[in-house]
């Protein structure tokens, strides 16, 4: 791709380098940092760190970091998991809500600020190197965040999944209670459960998994004909199980 500048080549001032990796630029033939591929017009002292400060939206005019995409991955995944807990108020959820959200928020923002100072910048990035549009991929990151997060507020399929996973444990658990009475806190799946015990109407079990600050909450099983009397019905994830909170 043709390089096009306005303004004719001058040398960078000696001390100049990359804004996004710090590289040194000057010395070089061509107008793209050998290391991240960011374009820089030697006439333009806003193009690279040097003597003169750049303003800040050139700076930021960068897909998201690597650091910061993973971080956002992996507050992520933890809320996802969180959702799919199903075990009510723990110190996880606390920390996840406290201190998981604002900073998963943050990154977003970030990276739509990053968004917008690109679409200013578009002069100058159409000259970015390859090694630059690798990294194309990180502007996918945080849209897809949001896409999950933002699902789960739909279905929280996250614990459908975690539960489906489980399904076949919590039947022969079911069994097992009906049978002989079996009620001690166990692992049944991927969940860690504090104990069993029988509905009002006798016909349902109820798996305790934690609770919300005193009641408790976890999974019904439910067969037909389906629930008569309360804790309400939370989220259904089969027809015979639901989530309950008393
Ligand atoms: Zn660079």
């Amino acid at each position: 791709m043709p390089i096009r500048f306005s303004t004719p080549p001058t040398a960078p001032v000696p001390q100049a380098t990359c804004l996004d990796c710090g590289y040194r630029l000057t010395g070089l033939s061509r107008r793209n940092c050998p290391e991240c591929g960011r374009a820089f017009d030697p006439a333009d002292p806003t193009t690279y760190r040097g003597s003169r400060r750049a303003a800040l939206w050139h700076r930021l005019a960068r897909p998201p970091t690597r650091i910061e995409c993973w971080l956002l991955a992996l507050l992520t995944v933890l809320g996802l998991l969180e959702v799919s807990a199903n075990d009510g108020l723990t110190v996880l959820f606390i920390g996840t809500f406290l201190c998981g959200l604002p900073t998963a928020f943050l990154l977003v923002a970030a990276a739509v600020i990053r968004g917008l100072c690109v679409a200013l910048d578009t002069s100058r990035t159409s000259s970015d190197g390859p090694t630059r549009r690798r990294h194309i991929g990180r502007w996918f990151v945080a849209p897809m965040c949001v896409l999950l997060v933002a699902s789960c507020a739909v279905y929280p399929w996250p614990l459908w999944v975690r539960f489906k996973l489980s399904q076949s444990a919590f039947e022969e658990a079911v069994t097992r209670f009906r049978e002989n009475g079996d009620a001690r806190p166990r692992w049944i799946g991927l969940y860690r459960i504090e104990g069993i015990s029988s509905g009002r109407d006798a016909r349902s079990t109820y798996f305790t998994t934690g609770h919300n600050i005193i009641d408790p909450i976890g999974f019904v099983h439910d067969p037909p004909p389906g629930p008569e009397t309360a804790p309400r019905p939370t989220t259904w994830l089969t027809p015979q199980w639901y989530t309950f909170e008393e």
